[in-house]
């Protein structure tokens, strides 16, 4: 099975290209920031503090958290429930942010992560899957862009959404995102030595889709 990893920070892109990548060369997309989410989701929902560690790993024992496709696209199921449409929102943004940083919860997860690599060819998209959980992919992309740039798309895709919010929020909430991913004692964010440097900074999206597509080309066409 072929794997590509794609990490990086938010609001780099990853899953609008990586998306687009994965309908491109018929791999499958794993979006696995929604899997973060789902436990995030879970928690606020039962009133649990994201940050009391006790609690959320009192918690992790009584969710199952699974992965779907309908039409090409993932859907997140949470205890049978599909909650893919719920996830979005900066609220589960900042708590998905806070739990991910417990070991139990990145464990609980992992297995999920790496059965679903070990089916299909897959593009996997997160922070830690070219260091973490699939360190033999073939392919290691890290993809970034400048934090203001990044914030910018951010506001754009929440306000297509429908969800309001300002431009200052937006940015401190992806700085703080960063800060709390690159800087967390577990699996932080960072760079797999082996991972080719994309910086969308100034390219547009379909400039960026050619330009992971030709990293993939070289990594794999040459196999
Ligand atoms: O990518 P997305 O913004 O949906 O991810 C939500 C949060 O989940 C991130 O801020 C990050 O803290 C966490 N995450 C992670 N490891 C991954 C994917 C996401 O820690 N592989």
């Amino acid at each position: 099975m072929y794997a590509v990893a794609i990490d990086g920070p938010a609001g780099a892109g990853k899953s609008t290209i990586s998306r687009a990548v994965a309908q491109k060369i018929g791999f499958l997309y794993v979006d696995t920031g929604a899997l973060y989410r789902a436990v995030a989701y879970d928690m606020l929902e039962n009133r649990i503090d994201p940050s009391d560690i006790h609690a959320v790993c009192e918690r992790l024992a009584h969710i199952t958290v699974r992965l779907g496709y309908e039409n090409g696209d993932q859907q997140i199921y949470l205890n049978g429930k599909n909650i893919t449409e719920k996830i979005r929102t900066p609220q589960i943004s900042a708590a998905a942010s806070t739990v991910s940083s417990i070991g139990e919860v990145r464990q609980f997860l992992f297995s999920l992560q790496q059965d679903i690599a070990r089916e299909n060819h897959i593009i996997m998209d997160g922070r830690d899957i070219g260091t973490v959980v699939l360190p033999n992919a073939q392919v290691k992309i890290y993809l970034t862009a400048d934090v203001e740039e990044r914030a910018r798309r951010r506001f754009v895709e929440l306000q297509q959404k429908g969800i309001h919010t300002d431009f200052e929020e937006v940015l401190a909430d992806v700085k703080r995102r960063d800060e709390n991913d690159m800087n967390r004692s577990i699996a932080p964010l960072r760079q797999a030595p082996d991972a080719v440097l994309v910086n969308t900074s100034h390219l547009n999206f379909d400039q960026s889709v050619r330009a992971v597509l030709a990293v993939i080309e070289e990594r794999i066409g040459r196999e």
